[in-house]
């Protein structure tokens, strides 16, 4: 057989430890014996970014902005204990949260379903698609600590550094922390305007929850673009495909969701996406089960895994034990991004080669063969589940690629 033969690059973003380790292998064992893969490679691994000061990862986003598609590796985002276990020359930031931020875009997350395993939630039957709004809030935060006697001010300039407007925030009595978020008007916009058009697009409903009745200025402003843009551009649309917007409280939300048959988008604050992406995924399977695309306004992708770099399977793996780390998001992230590319080059066989890949993983589930992950909640009449490791999944998938 030819090798499928690609037209632009994707941008390929390598990450860290257990998921490092899956990304070789998968493209060891299902994509570079099929497809004459070409990619621009940047090493987004830890040690990498340390010795560039970063600037591989705004240098990763750019390169997702020149060629529209990417496909992105779990990485480490630093604290104190990673600073010290890689001697880092500082606590980096969250690289998801530096492209999101070049990007602009909204991350959705869908559960990848399979036969056999059963959500933890049984009146969940459809996927529930989770949109994140991917800037802003505490992830582009100004935090401080505060000591006992002093004041915090939110204090409002204008371009000449003039105050305009200034209200106190607390006066400590005791020793405190503050903290100072911001988001912005077009920002939200765009992410209301995703949700819309992908609901669209897969004809379901939007949920939107925030906390407006508590943050009557911040939470509520999210609440009245959402309002104002479904009004004005989308209402009459979603009313001919009989798919609705409904906003409520963030509590309420959470509520409605477990109640519900999935089958709907929740949009979410940037970290009631974080939470609540994990709570869902687990809930669906695991983590390893959940796929995710960041999608810019302007139609860049850039595709990825839910879940981390796996570190306790990691270092079990540096001692020489096999591991049997889930690999299917990972596999989802690399066949989003060829489906991606060969649809915007107009490559039907790449297009082809992710859906057949996909639907081998899928298979390989459905008739036994897993990660130890889905081993407990497997359940399908006349089929009994083996656990393979990490390795020998990619193997199955490949027999019946
Ligand atoms: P994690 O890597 O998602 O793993 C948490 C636990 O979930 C694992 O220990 C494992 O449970 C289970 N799990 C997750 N993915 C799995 C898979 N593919 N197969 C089987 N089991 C899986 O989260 P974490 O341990 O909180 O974070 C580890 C590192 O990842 C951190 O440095 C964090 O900064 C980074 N992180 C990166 C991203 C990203 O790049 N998108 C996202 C989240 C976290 P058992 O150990 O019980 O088997
Ligand atoms: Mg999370």
């Amino acid at each position: 057989m030819d090798k499928i033969r690609m037209t632009n690059p994707i941008v390929e973003m390598d990450g860290d430890e257990m998921t490092r380790v899956l990304w070789g292998w998968i493209k060891e064992i299902l994509i570079e014996p099929y497809v004459e893969l070409r990619t621009e490679y940047y090493d987004l691994g830890l040690p990498e970014r340390d010795r560039t000061d970063d600037k591989v990862t705004i240098a990763a986003a750019e390169a997702t902005k020149k060629w529209g598609v990417a496909v992105k590796c779990a990485t480490i985002t630093p604290n104190a204990q990673r600073v010290e276990e890689y001697k880092l020359k500082k606590m980096w930031k969250s690289p998801n949260g530096t492209i999101r931020r070049i990007l602009d875009g909204t991350v959705f997350r869908a559960p990848i379903l399979a036969k056999g395993i059963t959500p933890y939630v049984p009146g969940w039957k459809k996927p529930i698609v989770l949109a994140r709004h991917a800037y802003g809030d505490i992830y582009n935060s100004v935090e401080d600590r505060v000591e006992k006697g002093q004041s915090a001010y939110l204090v409002i300039c204008d371009k000449d550094g003039k105050e305009v407007r200034r209200s106190c925030i607390h006066d400590f009595t005791s020793d405190g922390i503050v903290q100072g978020v911001h988001n912005l008007d077009a920002s939200i916009a765009s992410f209301a305007r995703s949700c819309f058009n992908y609901a669209l697009e897969h004809k379901i409903s939007v949920w939107f929850g925030a906390k407006d009745t508590i943050s009557k200025t911040y939470d509520h402003r999210f609440k009245d673009i959402f309002n104002e843009i479904f009004n004005e551009e989308y209402k009459a649309r979603f009313d001919e495909l009989g798919i609705e917007f409904m906003y409520t409280l963030i509590d309420d939300i959470v509520a409605r969701i477990v109640r519900s048959e999935g089958g709907v988008l929740w949009a979410c604050k940037n970290y009631d996406g974080d939470v609540m992406s994990d709570m869902v995924a687990t809930a669906y399977g695991s983590l390893g089960m959940m796929s995710s695309v960041l999608v810019s306004p302007d139609g860049k992708y850039e595709f990825e895994a839910a879940h981390g770099t796996v570190t306790r399977h990691y270092y079990r793996h540096l001692k020489g034990e096999t591991t049997s780390t889930n690999s299917v998001a990972t596999i989802w992230a690399w066949t989003g991004a060829l489906a991606k590319r060969g649809e915007l080059d107009g490559n039907t066989a790449l297009c082809d080669f992710a859906a057949k890949l996909e639907k081998a993983t899928i298979e390989t589930i459905e008739s036994g063969y897993m990660t130890g992950d889905l081993i407990p909640m497997f359940n399908r009449e006349g089929v009994t589940p083996v656990k393979l490791d990490s390795r020998q999944f990619l193997k199955k998938i490949a027999e019946k690629l």
